[in-house]
């Protein structure tokens, strides 16, 4: 038995395939999917989405977006997502270097809740991509 998932965002998909198990950052917390799961949807939070084939795990960073879940399928409309091998790591310590400068700065009309957004979301892709220990100092 199989789920087939397929990630989406507004740039396209990401991902279709028969996959065994699913792992995802739910509002209400992390689920894991197994075929013959009952219908639902949720919100899902800023995370890592875990998809797993023949034993063979694949990492998805997601910024969040909504879970639809059906017995054989499951689908994930994402903000943003990437695979472990799309995700720019000098990019994402850029974009994590820029958010913690703003925000230890914090220059009058600094937006606070985004630039905690784009550190959340730099930090989720480092870790997702196993860069999280080379980012702490
Ligand atoms: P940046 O400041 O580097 O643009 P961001 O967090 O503001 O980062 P998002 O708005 O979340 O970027 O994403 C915009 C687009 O760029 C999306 O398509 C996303 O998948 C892609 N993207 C962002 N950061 C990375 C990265 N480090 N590696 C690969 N793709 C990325």
């Amino acid at each position: 038995m199989s789920i087939e998932l397929t990630i989406t965002t507004p740039e396209g998909v990401c991902l279709q395939d028969e996959v065994e198990f699913v792992e995802a950052p739910a509002a209400a917390g992390d689920i894991g999917v197994l075929p013959g799961h009952s219908p639902m949807l949720s919100p899902l939070r800023l995370g890592q989405v875990v998809a797993t084939v023949d034993g063979n795990v694949q990492r998805f960073a997601i910024s969040g977006g909504f879970v639809e879940i059906h017995p054989d399928t499951m689908l994930i409309l994402a903000d943003t997502a990437e695979s472990v091998e799309d995700i720019d790591v000098s990019r994402a310590q850029a974009a994590k270097e820029r958010a913690e400068r703003r925000l230890e700065e914090n220059s009058p009309g600094l937006d606070i809740p985004r630039a905690t957004s784009a550190l959340a979301r730099a930090i989720n892709r480092l870790e997702t991509a196993g860069e999280a220990c080379h980012s702490v100092q």
